[in-house]
């Protein structure tokens, strides 16, 4: 058998099969076509990748990639290079009245997948700089339940869910109230929604009990105020309730929203992220954050193993976004690829407190496959 692209000899993690092992996979019209040990074929592109990390293709759940269009977007093949994304969910750049652009002027031309959740307010984050810095949430005059959802139902292939910030950075004094916005948004689209939350109020216990079976609190490991420890050090009840009931729990790092001693404790009591993404924009691509390959570092240098953190980053969100077809190298699967390697050396990693990790190994960017042809390799 002869394939478009043969990757041979990598270290296949594909969490949804169970695979964890040296193995071949091949791709051929655009689709994953085969995996397996030592794979009797040939490529008619083939690469060597022993010692490399072969997962499916790596999403960024929480990401800002409407650049131009915003003032915190960053190019998303630009940076796709670097972070090994094939595929990144814009949440919340664009509302109602600019969702188009990020249609036609970022999703429709980058080589990288784009899709989105859309603001519930109709501007989209609008007011965002180091100088300016006005919460999209916080005139209500600009969150319309109705006009969300009908935007929304006008482009599924685009908006998998409802954004809302809320905090009192972002929506001041309005408490819950756009959050309960958001949901009847989602209510009226059939969606997810995924909910900011910076400080108080609301409380962080307050945000959990309004989300809903399959909504999403992202910034989840902030430092306080709002972290997801209570004043004992200990997990809030609220965080294991709202486990039980179906709430998804996302990183989304960030410039303000990932505490290496907030993640420790965590990990420590055992409550380990659902997603991690890294929330990058324009104010954090140059660190902290850098992009989510950073972030995972960072929790493989906190313990996390490699297998649970390739989920949080491909299967896990695949099945939110409702793209199975995304989450695993099963073939029939579309064809998106990230080669990872570790490589070795003395690496410190920095938090959004200023707090740092020493760590002798790190994450990078081997190569990047999207719909089955090799699109970047370093
Ligand atoms: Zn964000």
């Amino acid at each position: 058998m002869r394939y478009d692209l043969l990757l041979r000899g990598g270290r296949v993690i594909d969490p949804r099969s169970g695979l964890d092992g040296v193995a071949d996979v091949a791709l051929h019209d655009g689709r994953v076509a085969a995996v397996g040990a030592s794979l009797d074929a040939e490529g008619t592109l083939e690469r060597d990748l022993a010692g490399c990390i072969v997962m499916p293709g790596m999403i960024d759940f929480h990401a800002h990639v409407y650049p131009a269009g915003t003032s915190l977007g960053v190019d998303p093949d630009a940076l796709a290079r670097r972070a090994g994304t094939t595929t990144w969910l814009d949440v919340g750049s664009a509302g109602a009245g600019n969702i188009a652009g990020l249609r036609d002027h970022v999703a429709a031309r980058a080589a990288t997948r784009v899709l989105a959740y859309l603001h519930v307010s109709f501007a989209g984050i609008f007011g965002f700089s180091r100088e300016v810095m006005v919460g999209e949430s916080w005139d209500l005059r600009l969150l319309e339940p109705a006009v969300c959802a009908r935007v929304a139902r006008e482009n599924p292939d685009l908006v998998r869910g409802i954004k809302v910030r809320i905090g009192a950075l972002t929506s001041g004094p309005h408490g819950l109230l756009p959050l309960h916005l958001a949901i009847e948004a989602a209510e009226l689209a059939g969606l997810p929604v995924m909910c900011h939350i910076d400080r108080p109020p609301p409380t962080y216990a307050q945000v959990l009990e309004t989300l809903r079976p399959g909504d999403i609190l992202t910034h989840c490991f902030r430092p306080p105020p709002n972290a997801p420890l209570g004043g004992d050090g200990r997990v809030r009840e609220a965080c294991w309730q709202a486990r039980e009931r179906g709430v998804l729990f996302d990183v989304a790092h960030g410039m303000g929203s990932f505490s290496f001693a907030v993640a420790e404790a965590m990990l420590a009591q055992g409550f380990a992220p659902d997603i991690v993404s890294s929330d990058v924009h324009s104010l954090c691509v140059d660190g902290p954050a850098f992009d989510n390959l950073e972030t995972m570092s960072k929790f493989l240098t906190l313990g996390m193993d490699l297998p649970s953190l390739v989920a949080a980053v491909s299967a896990t969100p695949a099945l939110k976004l409702g793209r199975p077809d995304l989450a695993d190298l099963a073939p029939g699967s579309t064809g998106d690829v990230t080669v990872l390697e570790l490589v070795e050396g003395d690496f410190t990693l920095v938090d959004v407190t200023g707090a740092t990790r020493r760590t002798p190994r790190k994450l990078r960017t081997r190569a990047v496959v999207l719909a089955g042809r090799l699109w970047h390799e370093a």
